[in-house]
């Protein structure tokens, strides 16, 4: 027998090993090929990131990369075969694309949110006050006002002017294009300010930006910035004050993705929650070739403030899509023995354990970052409120996935019980008796212009996906 080196484990070693579940980083566990493999799907996922950061440009990069993989517009087919790929678009705002399998009785879903807290336009934005030109805005989803100011800002979005014309407006992303900023209180005049309750140190009446300075030289004219930044909008996009009423502007942090540490082992970046689950979930469904089951990616819009409205995961759109899918693959099953049968994902981020602010997590049910894709048996709050509890037979099927397919996996809450808590989409699916379970990587920051996530968690997630596709 060949001398190791190392003293063999007693008895009791090797049971303890067999008993014990003791959580080791997914970094140790990753050979350097692999490693190397996580470093080349993160350059992809960062690039898509900063080019899909409100759900209209991520819905729109969503169909481009579909279309390019060969996935055809529902409306364009009229029957289907094992293996083909379609896709449905639900006014630029989500899209459901599914990969036709040869049961195609049987869904495998994957469901991620396409949008992310951010700053929207109020329907009368503009004004002008102290000889500067301003924009009112209205935050959209969770936000702690206080990071949102002092931060560049890009503008993406459409409007429509009183003809019906659609135009869209996109500034700001480009080192040479102009941004928009809130600009804070200097500290030197900042007492009362500083005496503000957090949720109040900035408040939602407080987040107008910065959109002009130069006035229109005219003495006929009253407020003179104002009109000269209307006539800017007007020469630039043939728009004027009223189409802001019909319109629907956003702005986003104007940073990019960049990577974080010395190992360059973390992504910071905007709307990670969730386009993170977007890209992995999208990439693991291009993989696919002629599943068992039909593998369905649900990108649906309004997540953030609480899946409502008409491009909601609460609405009846992924129905809708059931209805047409079961009526083209010509199924036998029908459309709602189909949703109660399927198998499903709520491909979303949770809290990963922040070491400056440990106390809220319970460390022994909590995410660390590298540490792998974060299974959530439940999210929601206040004694599991407002969620949806994964079965312990479902868990176990999740697990047989990871066991099978050799993939890093942790499992966590969202934080310490009495905190506070979240939802997902999970409990919108869970509606149709499917099964379903939380599952995607922790994320540090999360809803601020910076959110931090490992690279490592990212490939895992992206695994996990792949392999629940292909299950
Ligand atoms: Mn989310
Ligand atoms: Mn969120």
């Amino acid at each position: 027998m060949a001398d190791t080196g190392k003293a063999a484990k007693s008895k009791n070693k090797l049971l303890h090993d067999k008993l014990v579940l003791e959580p080791k980083s997914s970094w140790l566990r990753f050979s350097d090929k692999e490693k190397k493999d996580i470093f080349t799907f993160t350059d992809g996922y960062k690039k898509f990131l900063a080019e899909s950061k409100t759900e209209r440009l991520c819905i729109e990069n969503v169909i481009t990369i579909l279309k390019k993989n060969g996935f055809k517009d529902i409306n364009t087919i009229t029957k289907t075969k094992a293996g083909d790929k379609l896709y449905k678009n639900v006014k630029d705002k989500t899209v459901l694309a599914a990969v036709v399998g040869t049961d195609s009785g049987h869904w495998q879903l994957i469901g991620s949110h396409v949008d992310s807290p951010r700053l929207d336009f109020k329907p009368h934005p503009v004004y002008e006050d102290g000889g500067l030109g301003l924009m009112k805005t209205h935050y959209y989803g969770g936000v702690k006002k206080y990071q949102w100011v002092n931060t560049p800002l890009a503008l993406h979005g459409v409007v429509f002017t009183k003809t019906g014309k659609k135009v869209n407006i996109h500034i700001g992303e480009n080192d040479n294009e102009p941004k928009f900023i809130i600009p804070d209180l200097l500290p030197h005049l900042a007492k009362n300010q500083m005496e503000r309750k957090a949720p109040k140190i900035v408040e939602g009446e407080e987040l107008n930006i910065l959109v002009g300075n130069i006035p229109i030289d005219d003495k006929e004219i009253k407020e003179q910035v104002k009109f000269a930044i209307l006539k800017h909008l007007n020469t630039e996009y043939g728009i004027v004050e009223e189409d802001f009423t019909c319109a629907e502007l956003e702005l986003v942090p104007a940073s990019n993705p960049m990577d974080i540490g010395f190992d360059a082992s973390m992504i910071a970046a905007y709307g990670q929650d969730d386009k993170v689950c977007v890209y992995t979930s999208l990439m693991a469904l291009l993989k696919i070739k002629t599943p068992k089951h039909t593998a369905v990616g649900f990108f649906v819009d309004k997540e953030e403030i609480g899946s409502m409205g008409d491009t909601g995961a609460a609405s009846f759109i992924l129905k809708n899509f059931a209805h047409d899918y079961v009526e083209l693959v010509n199924s036998k099953v029908p459309c709602s023995r189909l949703l109660e049968m399927s198998n499903a994902i709520s491909a979303d981020v949770t809290s990963g354990m922040n070491p400056n602010y440990k106390d809220v997590h319970d460390p022994r049910n909590a995410s660390y970052l590298g540490y792998g894709v974060s299974i959530e048996k439940y999210g929601g709050g206040g004694g599991k409120y407002s969620t949806h509890d994964s079965g312990a037979e479902y868990m176990s099927y999740i697990r047989s996935i990871f066991i099978k397919n050799k993939i890093v996996w942790q499992t966590g809450e969202n934080g310490k019980i009495d905190l506070g808590g979240g939802g997902t989409i999970a409990m919108f699916l869970s509606r149709y008796g499917m099964n379903c379970v939380d599952a995607g990587p922790c994320v540090l920051a999360m809803h601020s212009p910076c959110e931090v996530t490992s690279k490592a968690d990212v490939y895992s997630a992206y695994l996990l996906y792949k392999a629940f596709f292909e299950a």
